[in-house]
């Protein structure tokens, strides 16, 4: 079941997968900060949400000012905006963005924090950008279990690096998923490149290289992997995909796009994410690291009519709808199923 072992790894020269590595690498140990102090922060900002506001806005400053640190004009897609943060009712949910900022990058003032918050703001209209969408799976990380900060580059259309870090995600394999890890993992990869992971709280340690092995492919047991949230993705059209398909078991929910790490380490065979309706349509970050890390791995990655993922559309997969992650063997399977079963009519195509 294990795939991991030992690879080259990634250069430690500051290439930009190494820039993003450690920018994820602090931007965890700040957010994972937060979620164990989630009381405290929801006490202070009498808001229950507030804590995965902080950690947010916290992670995209974190990120921002470390990849700045390489090139100041950085262009960054975030998921956040400072707008929210700069109103009078919020002055506590500021403070505690600063402090968490200021917890590991003390020299940072409030004025530059904010700056960096607003500076995610890029657009996608060109050639090349980083989207961030700084906790993935705000519900996992209000909970206590799974998120992901995910960091992914954006150079013509294509992804070619990808940064994701799994606070709660223990690189064995065998720790249930249902327990935090006190470590984490984060996963890398490079187009073309391949994949690894690495701990959270060591980046600079030797990586694990991340694939599908063949051994993984031929098991029995087929092993599914969806959204916890059902408003996010149609449980009762999975299952139904999975009954034609003939595979008994249930499928684990995971928050985030962890989902594309468990497929890519072949701790599962499968990520669905079957559409809820037709309006909604998927965006960059939710999708731009995971789908590299899992089609590094070995992965065949598409929405659920079987096209590839489409990133030169700006900040939404308008072109696809719903995702399908599985190993290849698996993969054409699953589409075949959805368009028995009829799921995929009315699916977007050519973005229309
Ligand atoms: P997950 O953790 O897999 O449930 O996915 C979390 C992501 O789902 C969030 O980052 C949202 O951007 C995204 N999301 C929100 N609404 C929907 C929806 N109706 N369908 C699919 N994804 C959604
Ligand atoms: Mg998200």
């Amino acid at each position: 079941m294990a795939t991991a072992s030992t690879g080259s790894g990634p250069p430690s020269s500051p290439t930009p997968l190494r820039q993003a590595i450690n920018a994820v690498a602090e931007a965890c140990r700040v957010a994972n900060a937060v979620q164990k102090n989630l009381e405290q922060v929801r006490r202070i900002a009498k808001d229950d949400r507030s804590p995965v506001t902080v950690a947010d806005f916290a992670v995209q400053a974190i990120i921002h000012h470390a990849l700045a640190l390489h090139d100041p004009d950085v262009a960054i897609i975030g998921e956040e905006h400072a707008e929210q943060l700069k109103q009078a009712d919020q002055r506590a949910v500021l403070d505690a963005v600063v402090e968490a900022v200021q917890s590991y990058r003390e020299t940072l003032s409030e004025d530059e924090v904010i700056a960096a918050i607003d500076a995610c703001d890029h657009d996608a209209s060109g050639d090349a950008y980083w989207t961030l969408d700084p906790v993935d799976g705000t519900k996992g990380f209000l909970r206590g279990q799974h998120y992901a900060i995910a960091l992914a580059r954006i150079e013509n259309g294509r992804v070619t690096h990808g940064v994701m870090g799994c606070p709660n995600l223990s690189r064995q394999q065998t720790h249930p998923l249902d327990q935090p890890d006190v470590t984490g993992t984060i996963f890398a990869a490079n187009l073309e490149g391949g994949g690894w992971m690495l701990p959270a709280n060591e980046p600079d340690a030797e990586p694990d290289r991340v694939s599908i092995t063949p051994e993984n492919e031929s098991q029995d047991r087929i092993r599914i992997c969806e959204s916890v949230e059902a408003a996010h993705s149609r449980q009762s059209d999975t299952e139904r995909v999975l009954e034609l398909m003939g595979i008994e078991s249930d499928p684990v929910r995971l928050d985030s796009q962890t989902k594309y790490a468990v497929v890519a380490r072949g701790q599962a065979d499968a990520y669905l994410r079957m559409p809820t309706g037709r309006s909604y349509v998927e965006k960059i970050w939710d999708h731009a690291a995971g789908m590299l890390i899992a089609q590094e791995a070995g992965a065949m990655v598409t929405d659920i009519t079987g096209t590839p993922l489409d990133f030169s559309r700006g900040t939404t997969l308008e072109a696809n709808r719903g995702i399908v992650c599985a190993v290849p063997h698996l993969h054409g399977r699953i589409i075949e199923a959805i368009d028995k079963l009829g799921l995929a009519a009315g699916a977007r195509s050519g973005g229309g």
